[in-house]
This record gives structure tokens, sequence and C-alpha cells, in this order.
């Protein structure tokens, strides 16, 4: 019998096919490391993916040297008509995008659907593309010590860029670096997690339909050594990195070697926060919703909830209805919205924060019981409380679908709670009123900060995290400023 996903999506099924790099605009059989790539849900292994030598790392750098000075010599109206017809190549091909990104990540197909393809191409790639033929010079006008001259500040691409990206959205993380990399005129060498490298290797078909010059963007595979090499290489003059903390202090070690530059896009521990007064009932089940949202792997995943004690108990009892409404499981079922961990020792890994939490005292207050899938890497999600706020639990990093929640007893302790923890990514303040709910996100130290949900990312607002969720900013002008260099030209009059 046909299944309703077999009819909405014929190529549910779908894998891309190629299996080589792609170095200065050819197609080229990796000669490194293999490596098994699963899909999360059926655990099946779906592809077998040859990664880079570190040769083909340097081959893949010498190509966007190569590249550079033509594609940053063009107009950034031609750059603009090139982005938009990769664009229209991707938009074209989102019908096989999607059951890459499913199968291999395993996201619910109705957030892939949205925020990996459509989102990322219609809005992010489509705003790169224009902000491509934006004049950024600056007429500084005359300064008359010691002697009178005039003055210009022109930005300029920074060069050849190693864009680097975590597994939970291939397509979003990349598109992020190489739209606003190719805008400014940079060249790029793209690395995907070795986890989920399918989209990529499917992107680098695009960019040749999308006839790009070669070795404008170039797609390597591989792992750690692979990341080591291309991030420490002289040939790189800006890292921007997508994924963990503890890799993106490696990777700013790495291109120290060569002092280049780094866009660090790391974890989060966002706050969500609830003051006094709120209609608990109203916000409940999307609070709960949204940040269980992708299975919690999402680095803004707003999981530590931070509740007024007046409305703690009916928080809680509110949100037993969105616990009753999560559907865990096949991700190309459109009900379900929270698929599996992309590995077993991830799934062992939150599995562990649950059992920890318990372990110490903690108690779940709100938890999904029905039964898992036969097969895939699931878990159920769970709220737990009772916690005090340095346990592990509230202070790490769980990226799957598990949330804390702690009461508080007036606004600065919500506000001090906030704010302690390590990071700094994202967070969101609910309040009726304006003026404070505008005072309170001015105090949290955090990259953005929604005020009443619903927020998402603009691509015309920076994104990115204070401490250790990062440095530097993606999307926006901030976003396209991380690839270029500033020049004051100074003349005499
Ligand atoms: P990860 O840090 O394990 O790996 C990310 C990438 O780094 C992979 O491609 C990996 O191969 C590569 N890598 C590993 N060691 C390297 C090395 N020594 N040098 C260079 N590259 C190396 O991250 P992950 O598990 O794939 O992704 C999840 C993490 O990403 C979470 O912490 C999440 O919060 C974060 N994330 C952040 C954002 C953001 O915009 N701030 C967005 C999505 C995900």
């Amino acid at each position: 019998m046909t299944t309703a996903a077999e009819t909405e999506f014929p190529l549910k099924d779908w894998v891309p096919e190629t299996r080589t790099l792609l170095l200065g605009g050819r197609e080229v059989e990796p000669a490194g490391e293999t490596w098994d790539v699963y899909n999360p849900a059926t655990e099946g292994v779906i592809a077998t993916v040859g990664g880079a030598s570190l040769d083909q790392v340097d081959a893949a750098v010498s190509a966007a040297r190569e590249a550079f000075p033509a594609w940053s010599a063009l107009s950034g109206e031609e750059r603009s008509r090139y982005i938009h017809r990769f664009a229209d190549v991707l938009e074209k091909a989102a019908d096989r995008l999607l059951p890459s990104i499913v199968n291999e990540v395993g996201t619910p197909v109705a957030l892939a659907e949205y925020l990996q393809v459509k989102m990322a191409v219609d809005e992010h790639l489509r705003w790169a593309a224009e902000a491509a033929k934006t004049d950024r010079t600056i007429h500084l006008g005359e300064y008359d010590k010691p002697v009178p001259t005039m003055s210009d500040v022109v930005y300029e691409p920074v060069g050849v860029v190693a864009a680097i990206t975590g597994y939970n959205y291939p397509l979003n993380l990349a598109i992020f670096k190489f739209g606003a990399a190719l805008a400014a005129g940079c060249t790029v060498v793209l690395l995907p997690s070795p986890r989920t490298p399918l989209t990529t290797l499917f992107l680098g078909d695009l960019i040749r339909e999308a006839g790009l010059p070669p070795g404008v963007m170039n797609v390597v595979i591989g792992g750690a050594d692979v990341g080591q090499r291309l991030s420490s290489h002289p040939g790189v003059d800006r890292v921007s990195f997508t994924g963990s903390d503890c890799v993106g202090a490696k990777i700013m070690e790495q291109a120290a070697a060569n002092l280049a530059g780094v866009t660090l896009e790391l974890g989060g521990k966002s706050p969500n926060i609830v003051l006094p007064g709120v209609d608990v009932q109203k916000i409940a089940v999307e609070m709960h919703l949204r940040w269980s949202r992708n299975g919690g792997q999402g680095c803004a995943a707003l999981a530590r909830l931070l509740v007024h004690e007046a409305v703690y108990d009916e928080f809680l009892e509110a949100g037993a209805s969105a616990f009753d409404q999560m559907v865990v499981g096949d991700p190309w079922d459109r009900a379900t919205n929270i698929g599996p961990m992309i590995r077993p020792d991830h799934q062992g890994r939150v599995r562990g924060f649950i059992e920890d939490s318990v372990a110490e005292g903690g108690k779940k207050l709100l938890e999904v019981t029905k039964p898992l899938p036969d097969k895939g890497w699931y878990v159920n999600p769970v709220l737990l409380g009772g916690l005090s706020p340095d346990s592990r639990a509230v202070q790490e990093e769980i990226f799957g679908p598990v949330a804390v929640i702690l009461p508080f007893k007036d606004t600065e302790e919500a506000i001090r709670l906030a704010n302690d923890t390590p990071y700094g990514l994202a967070a969101n303040v609910w309040c009726d009123d304006p003026v404070e709910a505008r005072r309170v996100a001015e105090k949290i130290r955090a990259g953005t900060v929604w005020i009443n949900g619903g927020g998402a990312m603009r691509p015309d607002a920076p994104f990115g995290g204070y401490g250790k969720s990062g440095i530097g900013r993606e999307l926006g002008e901030w976003g396209m400023r991380e690839y270029l260099e500033v020049k004051h030209i100074q003349w005499r009059i």
C-alpha cells in the first residue's frame, strides 16, 4: 500500500549519488578515509563516502586561490547574477535536497522543507545575492592635519574562505557561509560534517549546474584531520566554522598558525524566561513545541526554561498538553515533530543527561511516554526540574529533546539565572509589558533576544553569540563584514 508520504514525496527514498569531490570545477575521486553515512531513523547505511586526502585539501585551497582574482574582480552586479542563478538551481532541486536532508539528518520533513530548503534559499541566499550589489565605500571627506587630505574607506574581499559546518542543518549552515562569502567576492572550500556529507556532495553537482566559475566553490569531505589541514592552511584567509565550542577552540588555534581570521558559530544554552503576569495557558504549548524542534538539535534551542514562581505550577499543567502533541518518530510523517538523534552515541549522551539528573535528585516533570519505533535513535522528550542552577543539565548544551526548568522569585533573579552559563547565543523573554520586556532583553548577554516568541533568523539581522557561543556574526551586513577587509585610502589635496 502506498503511504501518504510516498504519494506526497515521490522521491522520499532518494539519496544523492555523487561521491566525487569538487576541486577547481572538476569532479575528483576521493583518496582519503571512507565514511559510512546512516539514516538515523532506520539505522541503515545509506551511503559510503570517500573523504579527501590531505593533498586533495591542498588542491581545493589552490583552486580557490586561483579562482579568487577573477571572482573578486567581478562587479557586484555580476556576482549577484551568479548567486541568483545558483539559487534558481537550488530551488529547482528542492525535491531532491529535501530527501537528502531528511534521510541523512532525520529532520522532520515539514521542518526540513521550510527551514532547510525554502527559507535558506528563498530568504537567505537571495538576500546575499542582493547584498553583493551594495556599494560599501564610505567617503570621509577632508582632514587638514598635518596636511590637507581626503579619505575613503573601502571594503574588499578577504580571499579564500574555509567553510566548515556541523551536522544538524547541512544546507542552511552552508548557505549562511557561502552566500555571504561569494557575495563579498571571496572563494570557498566547503567541508560538511562527515556524519551528513550527502547534501553537500549534491551541492557540488548543483554548483556545476549553476555555472559558477571553476574553483569559486570547492567541496571536500573528511573528519578532524581534513578539517585541521583546511583550517591551518596558509592559503586560507578566513575560517568560518559552525559546530561545538570544543572544536571551535581547536579551529581558532589551528587558524592562528597563519593568523587567519575566524568566525565561530557555536553552541548555546538559551534561556526562555516567563515573567510574572504572562498568561501561561497561551504560551506553554508554543514554548515546548519550539525548544523541542528538530529533537532539540538546534544551536538556539530555547531549552532552559526560567519561570516565575507564581505561575510555575500552572505552567507545568499547561505544558502537559504540549507533551501530548509531541510526535516522536518517522521524519517522513508530516505529523512528526521530533525525529531521531544523529547517532547512537549522541542518543546515549542525551539519555545520560536524563539519567544523571534523576540520580542527582532531579525529576522528570513532563515526559512523552509513548513507545518509540523499533528502529531509529530516538529519545522521548523530557522536561527536568528540581535541579540546582549549577548542575550539568542546566549548564551544558544537551542538543536533544530535553529541557530544564528553574523557578525564580523576581525579575532580577531571572536575569541573573539567564546570564549564568558560559554561553550567550539566544534568549526569549515572555512579558506583557513592552517597556519591561525591552529592559530585560537589554540585560541579557546573548546575540539574539526574542520577545514573546515567534522569532526566526532574519537574513538581514546578525546571528551569533557571546561568550562560548562564538566569535563574529553571520547574516545581514554583519555577516558580510566577516568576509571583507577594510581599507583606508587617503590622498593629499
Ligand atoms: P562538531 O563540533 O562536532 O563538528 C563540526 C565540524 O567540525 C564537523 O564538520 C567536523 O568534521 C569538524 N571538525 C572536527 N574536528 C575538527 C578539527 N580539529 N578541525 C577542523 N574541523 C574539525 O559539531 P556537530 O556535532 O556537527 O554540530 C553540533 C554543534 O554545532 C552544537 O554544539 C551546536 O550548537 C552547534 N551549532 C551552532 C550553530 C550556530 O549558528 N551557532 C548552528 C548549528 C549548530
